[in-house]
């Protein structure tokens, strides 16, 4: 897609049995981390799996991480299903979701487990402020698409770099804002805290959702609260810890 993402699309009949609710909709990304084509899968019991999980052998356990759908189309007999995926780096190699996603070819064995929608706006809300850095960007992305179209507010994104810029669907009330990381001395989420501790959010019936590396969650939520806002009017999460 850019210089830092690389979508993959997941193509499966079993993916016609997923309840896409749009927005950030997130899952559990499970593959195997060898090539002898097994994938072992966790118990799930209502919400309960991580005890399982752990007790699969280590040699046998497949990774785990948490990724949002990034699109998803029903087809006649199959449905479709998109991830962004950062492509950052980890002790000089791609971290393992992003070796995988661009290594991944059809037949490769994955599972996903349904997480739902952290998005969650009082009905009462007015106006949006949505911050997130790259990790957040696809769950933004949905957010966007997916507000009714006369919404008004403002969305401060972060990304590595300003080839990462893509133009993103929102309605005309919102105004996207930028802020490649290149100039804010490298740090993720700097840039993205700093332009959110800029905007008016006087606002009583605002709602913010702050996601990203974990500080610009923290941060960017004692930020809100500080500037006046009700901390059930802020969703935050912290989506990787630098
Ligand atoms: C609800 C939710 C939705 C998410 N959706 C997406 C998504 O759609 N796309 C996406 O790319 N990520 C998404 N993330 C973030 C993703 O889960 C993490 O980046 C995860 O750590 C990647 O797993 P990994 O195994 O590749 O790296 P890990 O093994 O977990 O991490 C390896 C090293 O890389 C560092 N690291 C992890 N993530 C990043 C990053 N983004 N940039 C720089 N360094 C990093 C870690 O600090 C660690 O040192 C989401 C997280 C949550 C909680």
């Amino acid at each position: 897609m850019s210089p830092s993402f690389q979508r993959i699309t997941l193509e499966s009949t079993d993916l016609t049995a997923f309840d896409w609710r749009g927005l950030d909709h997130w899952f559990r990304l499970f593959f195997p981390l060898t090539n002898d084509g097994g994938l072992r899968l966790p118990e799930v019991d209502g919400q309960r799996w991580w005890k399982s999980y752990l007790a699969i052998p280590e040699a046998e356990r497949p990774h785990c991480s948490n990724y949002t759908v990034a699109g998803y189309r029903r087809l006649a007999d199959r449905a479709e299903l998109d991830i962004d995926v950062v492509l950052h780096w980890h002790e000089g190699k791609l971290a393992r979701v992003a070796s995988w996603a661009v290594s991944a070819v059809p037949g490769s064995p994955v599972a996903l487990l349904d997480q739902g929608v952290l998005f969650d706006p009082p009905d009462d809300t007015t106006s949006y402020l949505l911050v997130s850095d790259e990790s957040g960007l696809p769950a933004l992305r949905g957010i966007l698409r997916d507000l009714p179209a006369d919404a008004v507010g403002t969305a401060i994104i972060e990304v590595p770099a300003p080839d990462d810029v893509l133009p993103v669907e929102a309605p005309e009330g919102v105004r996207i804002q930028w802020t490649p990381r290149d100039g804010a001395g490298g740090v993720a989420g700097v840039a993205a805290l700093r332009a959110l501790e800029a905007v008016d959010v006087a606002c009583p019936a605002s709602y913010a959702f702050v996601v990203g590396e974990s500080t610009l969650a923290t941060e960017g939520r004692r930020t809100l609260q500080r500037a006046g806002l009700a901390k059930e009017r802020i969703t935050f999460s912290g989506f990787w810890k630098a």
